[in-house]
């Protein structure tokens, strides 16, 4: 219950509304996504909307609904219709309870306040994993068939994030280890409105529900980006329009935009947004009933992950993953608001039943790899346990975050991303001496950001290799050196492979088909 998707706020996308179609949501995706988006797995995620939505109805989501009764559904960025279903502004809140009572209600055994510390590989195959039991620091190893990696995005990785604390990538720096790729890790969705100084989510919904964005000048500054879909043009456009607004000096203080919500009244804040305006009273000391509140772009979702097909298989037998640590390639360059719990839903099912089939293709469990696994895990934290001197993880850990903000971030250029790889290997080199600074055996979260920040200095390292290779601007991947799309060269996947040491680069092609390569424009 402590990851992510509680969080989500705005909505999940079914085309249910009369005049929609399956068909115009996987337009709008692929669309959102420039063109980058594999369309067959774009199709699968339209087409298995409405029934995703509907089972989790039935199973008890409260969504809100319309005044006769029907799931109410709200516009949300890049959408040709209304779309979005909601339960206020706590959807994630209330699809994670209602799925987790069916997990609970069929007996599914949890493992809460474990942490996964490595995946064990018998010949080419994944044969189990091993994790640390948080609450009396032991190391224990489980034999399995398959391991399915649902860990999560890596938003951490930046200062400025949107994302829960457990968002380190962990899923990601596992899978590169055991051999398997992450694809498209260059695409990192900056949201547009976060709110200034904490960074806490301001669902698009606020936008959805009719909310303005308002530069210094007193302009609904959209109008020059955007023309038609002004404030709900898809969150990469939003988000460099207010960057580019605050860059050259038409927002507050250097460095936000104002959300204005007044116009849209009490009872419609009370009734659809009551979640931000209890953000914005606690966490700004500001009601948005009475004052707009103020925003900037902060990292949201991890577009890229690991490489799989569409269902859900990695190139390395016996490893899966699904959700936002995978890149099955359904969100492209950028990814449209309500597609990723959607994404959770819809193939987490199939996922779940690819997996079922591949156990039992397999003969026997492997105890003895896993065994082998796990000794050698325990030595390795011992000694990382024991190890004094050097630099603290939260030092490392800050000036990563501060490089990827600043050299990383909404735009991109190659001396500021040389100059961040290198401020990452450097920092990698400073990780080999790091000291925990605190050696107890329960409860060591020292030694839990500790793992983790080894896990995100990987990621940041292949983030920043994917945005210096990839000399054009699409999506959320922008370039001041490159402004140009460029299909010719880069319309293209981004594969990263650990081989050794070094980390192997290639590009293979997007499976495109339905909809015919355009110029974006909104
Ligand atoms: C503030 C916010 C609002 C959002 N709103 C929306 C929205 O309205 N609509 C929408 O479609 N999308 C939204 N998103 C995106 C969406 O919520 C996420 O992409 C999605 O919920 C990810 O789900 P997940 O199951 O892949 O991962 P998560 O929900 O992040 O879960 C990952 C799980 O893995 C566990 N884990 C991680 N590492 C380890 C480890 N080493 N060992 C053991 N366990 C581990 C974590 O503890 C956690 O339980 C939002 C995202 C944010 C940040």
């Amino acid at each position: 219950m402590r990851s992510h998707s509680v969080a989500a706020q705005g909505g999940i996308n079914a085309s249910l509304g009369e005049d929609d179609s399956w068909e115009a949501h996987a337009f709008d995706t692929v669309k959102g996504s420039d063109y980058l988006a594999d369309q067959d797995v774009v199709e699968i995620l339209a087409r298995e909307a409405p029934r995703a939505v509907i089972e989790n109805e039935r199973w008890g989501t409260a969504f809100s609904r319309t005044k006769d009764g029907k799931i109410a559904q709200r516009p949300f960025g890049g959408a040709a219709f209304p779309r979005t279903c909601y339960a206020a502004d706590r959807t994630g809140h209330n699809l994670l309870h209602t799925t987790f009572e069916q997990a609970l209600k069929r007996g599914i055994m949890f493992y809460n306040e474990w942490f996964v510390t490595s995946l064990a590989k018998s010949e080419n195959r994944i044969c189990g994993l091993t994790a640390l039991n948080i609450a009396t620091g032991e190391v224990h190893g489980f034999s399995s068939k398959a391991v399915v990696l649902a860990t999560g995005g890596f938003g951490r990785v930046y200062g400025h994030s949107t994302n829960a604390i457990i968002n380190t990538g962990d899923g990601c720096a596992l899978a590169l280890k055991v051999g398997a790729p992450l694809k498209d890790m260059e695409f990192v969705q900056f949201h547009p409105t976060c709110l200034f100084g904490s960074s806490i989510l301001i669902t698009e919904g606020a936008r959805g529900e009719g909310g303005y964005l308002i530069n210094s000048l007193g302009e609904r500054f959209m109008e020059k980006y955007a023309p038609e879909k002004m404030e709900l043009a898809p969150r990469d456009i939003v988000a460099r329009a207010i960057r580019t607004e605050v860059l050259e000096s038409r927002g507050f203080e250097d460095e936000y935009v104002h959300l204005d919500l007044r116009h849209l009244g009490k009872e419609k804040i009370n009734e659809r947004l009551p979640g931000i305006q209890e953000i914005c009273i606690n966490f700004a000391g500001i009601d948005p009933i009475d004052e707009p509140i103020p925003v900037q772009p902060a990292q949201h979702y991890s577009m890229g992950g690991i490489h799989t097909d569409k269902r859900g298989a990695t190139p390395v037998p016996g490893l899966f993953a699904v959700g936002e640590t995978a890149c099955m390639s359904v969100h492209g360059a950028n990814r449209l608001g309500g597609n990723s719990l959607l994404e959770t839903l819809v193939f987490g099912r199939s996922v779940g039943k690819a997996v079922g089939e591949y156990v039992s293709s397999v003969k026997s469990l492997d105890v003895e790899s896993v065994e082998q696994e796990t000794f050698e895990t325990r030595e390795r934290l011992q000694r990382l346990l024991l190890h004094e001197g050097g630099d603290s993880t939260a030092n490392i850990r800050e000036t990563m975050g501060q490089t990827m903000d600043v050299l990383v971030g909404v735009y991109r250029k190659s001396d500021a991303l040389e100059a961040a790889l290198k401020m990452i290997r450097e920092l990698k080199t400073r990780f080999k001496n790091v000291s925990v600074g605190r050696s107890d055996d329960k409860f060591n979260y020292a030694l839990i950001r500790t793992l983790e920040l080894e896990n995100m200095l990987d990621i940041a390292e292949i983030i920043t290799m994917g945005a210096l290779m990839r000399r054009e601007s699409r999506g959320a991947h922008w370039r001041l050196d490159y402004p140009e799309r460029d299909d010719e060269n880069f319309l293209k996947h981004s594969l990263f492979i650990k081989v050794e040491d070094y980390i192997k680069t290639e590009l293979i092609d997007v499976n495109l088909g339905m909809f015919e390569v355009k110029e974006r424009s909104y």
